[in-house]
């Protein structure tokens, strides 16, 4: 029986990510992935491919509204391919999942396909294809992730019906596309639709979208989207998606109870995810799991079982890549006897529409929930040379800092960049900087980051210079 140091269970942005580091620190490493591919919902169905087809459904978005403007003129009709969208977007993972496999190799890190299953606290079963292999490991990390989740009345016929993965390989441009959620995921899919041709509509229970971020940020990103002609139903709780033919028709309450009807050919339910660990046999091991189904884990990632740790989105916290990393690279160290460290309040959010949303730290209503004395500065990106310069001119920054000591408790972005631009304020609140701290940094110009400095300023006794 092959013996580890280490096995990880799950190869996303958290587990290979781990057993990369647990390698680095000289801990023979094993990792299991279920799938024939590495890298997890991250790279094969999440974060890159949904980048990708953002990035073409914006070039394409381009040519046909801004090119002329710009001076640019394409004889003849520009035209989606569809076809080669999703193929260029399959490329584009398929180059990732295999630089994963070049990493696993380059560390020496030994790669078993199947589904890893507890046999007990030591050892873990590996299925694949009516065989069964059993490897021995001193510690283990489950990675295992999450999957889409729905609401109990919705029936996925993942056709017409469908989650974020199958909206990342549809064969057409939808005509109408309901989209259920106004979080992250319903809205950068939905956008990449709006911009291909499609009409699109969000559903959101709550009374705004991307719920938990600034509300300065939902109040901007609906404004930008409302222009781009998505249309919003927010304050409506669905209770039916029935599909006839090809036509798929949504009930949902309005806020005063009215029944609202919604007809469309494609609906994407984008309701959340949830945490993964079907066929893990967890039970086995003694591993324990709380009442929304993610492993339990104390501050240092440790399960209910000594040598057993969980990171990534089967666990509590934001389901985030970057937090799955940070999560993965702490317990590798963890592991090696080193005292590492994650600041969860410094995990950043980011919303890849266009324009970008995003955000770290505190929110003005947790600020006010809190009872923190704060203040706030605001920069409008029209008043930069460089947005006018790329005619981006939706969007604003915004920091808040400590009435008192200056010290920057939250940075809300929204425009162009922005998911490049909040590494400042990131980097900022890591080092405890003050606002003043900020404004007195060099930004090079013209940038978007200017509008960082500026907002920075006017948080320093209201002096932004091009306010
Ligand atoms: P996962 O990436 O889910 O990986 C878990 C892996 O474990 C999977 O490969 C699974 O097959 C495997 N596995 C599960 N059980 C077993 C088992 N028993 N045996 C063997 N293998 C098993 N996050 C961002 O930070 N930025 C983004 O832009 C972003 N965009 C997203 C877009 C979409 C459409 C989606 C769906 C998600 C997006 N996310 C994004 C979220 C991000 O993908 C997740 O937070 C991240 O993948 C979590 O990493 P993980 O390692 O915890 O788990």
């Amino acid at each position: 029986m092959n013996q580890y140091d280490v096995a990880v269970i799950g190869s996303g942005p958290g587990g290979y990510v781990a057993a990369i580091r647990c390698a680095q620190l000289g801990m023979k490493t094993a990792i299991i992935e279920k799938y024939d591919t590495l890298g997890g919902t991250c790279l094969n169905v999440g974060c890159i491919p949904s980048k990708a087809l953002l990035d073409s459904s914006h070039h394409y978005e381009d040519a046909i509204k801004h090119f002329e403007e710009h001076g640019i003129d394409i004889p003849g009709e520009v035209k989606v391919n569809l076809k080669q969208m999703i193929a260029r977007k399959q490329d584009v993972v398929d180059q990732n999942t295999k630089g994963i496999e070049f990493l696993m190799n380059k560390n020496k890190i030994e790669v078993y396909h199947g589904l890893g299953s507890f046999k007990d606290a030591t050892h873990i079963n590996i299925d694949k294809d009516g065989k069964t292999e059993t490897i021995e490991a001193k510690n283990i990390i489950i990675a295992t992730g999450s999957k889409p989740s729905t609401l109990p009345f919705i029936e996925l016929d993942k056709e017409r019906i469908i989650t974020s993965t199958e909206a990342l390989k549809l064969k057409e441009v939808p005509k109408h596309m309901i989209v259920i959620g106004g979080g992250v995921i319903g809205l950068e899919l939905g956008q990449v639709y709006k911009r291909l041709g499609a009409e699109v509509t969000v559903v959101e229970f709550m009374d705004r979208i991307i719920p938990g971020m600034d509300g300065a940020l939902s109040k901007e990103l609906m404004k930008v989207l409302k222009k781009q002609k998505v249309k919003f139903n927010l304050s409506h709780k669905v209770k039916s998606v029935e599909r006839k033919g090809d036509e798929v028709i949504v009930k949902a309450d309005d806020k005063k109870g009215e029944e609202v009807t919604l007809k469309g050919d494609y609906c994407l339910v984008s309701v959340g995810r949830r945490p993964y660990t079907d066929g893990l046999n967890a039970e086995a091991a003694g591993v324990k799991l709380d009442d929304k189904g993610r492993v339990e884990v104390n501050d240092h990632l440790q399960t209910s079982v000594s040598n057993i740790y969980a990171i990534g989105d089967v666990v509590k916290g934001a389901m985030l890549a970057h937090k799955a990393e940070e999560e993965g690279t702490m317990v590798a160290e963890i592991l090696a006897g080193q005292k590492p460290h994650i600041n969860y309040n410094l995990i950043p959010g980011v919303v890849y529409t266009w324009p970008e949303v995003a955000a770290v730290g505190k929110t003005e209503e947790e600020l006010k929930e809190a009872g923190v004395d704060y203040k706030v500065g605001q920069f409008s990106m029209r008043a930069l040379g460089r947005a006018r310069a790329s005619m981006d001119l939706d969007g604003f920054v915004k920091i808040i800092a400590d009435k008192k000591t200056d010290e920057v408790l939250g940075v809300h972005m929204i425009g162009a960049r922005c998911a490049d631009l909040i590494a400042e304020g990131v980097t900022a609140m890591e080092f405890r900087a003050s606002a003043e701290d900020i404004a007195r940094m060099s930004h090079a110009h013209p940038t978007y980051a200017e509008a960082v400095k500026e907002a920075a300023l006017a948080a320093t006794a209201d002096r932004a210079l091009h306010a």
